[in-house]
């Protein structure tokens, strides 16, 4: 495993501010659950437990950051050319990790034989129903409730069937709403 002196252009595209965000990652930030001072503090002065390859990509890295006593890992990829991304951010937990640093062998196993992980960072995958899946159309925002989804328990992203998409793209060309709700809009601030 690399030191964290052996990725000093982590610390250094940070300091240059060149970091780009999931949409996952800015679901949670928004949700309240992580906080962006966090996630820097667990890139630049945590521990890398982890390096992915991949022949498509470059490698991605997962550190280990605590906040008090709560673990956090936050996976990310880039280079001093390319910048830092953030893939995702999440609190390692039971059954996936059995403590911070270390995977279950069940999800070592799972992650060899698997078919249906995460190809984002490699979690398990199991059905869940979507309460609210939100989506725009023509400036319009839309909720679709209870949509049969996977949903990753590492890092939460969902994936929807092409049959579920389907019924999806059905409903919204119909768009006639059961109900309609008040939204809360919050304008980004221009300095
Ligand atoms: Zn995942």
């Amino acid at each position: 495993m690399p030191t964290n002196s052996d990725l000093q252009w982590v610390k250094d595209v940070i300091r240059s501010r060149e970091i780009f965000l999931s949409e996952h990652v800015i679901r949670e930030l928004l949700a309240g659950r992580v906080t962006l001072s966090l996630i820097i503090s667990v890139m630049s002065s945590g521990k890398v437990i982890e390096v992915h390859t991949h022949p498509q990509r470059g490698p991605f890295y997962v550190a280990l950051g605590f906040e008090g006593a709560k673990p956090w890992h936050v996976m990310f990829a880039g280079s001093t050319e390319s910048g830092l991304s953030v893939l995702i951010v999440y609190e390692p937990a039971f059954p996936m990790w059995v403590n911070p640093q270390t995977r279950s062998r069940f999800e070592e196993e799972n992650m060899k034989s698997h078919r249906s992980n995460c190809p984002f960072c490699t979690g398990i995958i199991t059905p869940v129903v979507v309460g609210n899946f939100d989506y725009r159309l023509d400036g319009r925002l839309y909720v679709v409730k209870d949509v049969p989804a996977e949903l990753c328990e590492q890092c939460g992203e969902k994936y929807i069937s092409f049959e579920a998409a389907q019924k999806i793209e059905k409903l919204a060309s119909a768009a006639q709403p059961e109900e309609v709700e008040t939204v809360m809009v919050l304008r980004y601030p221009v300095d």
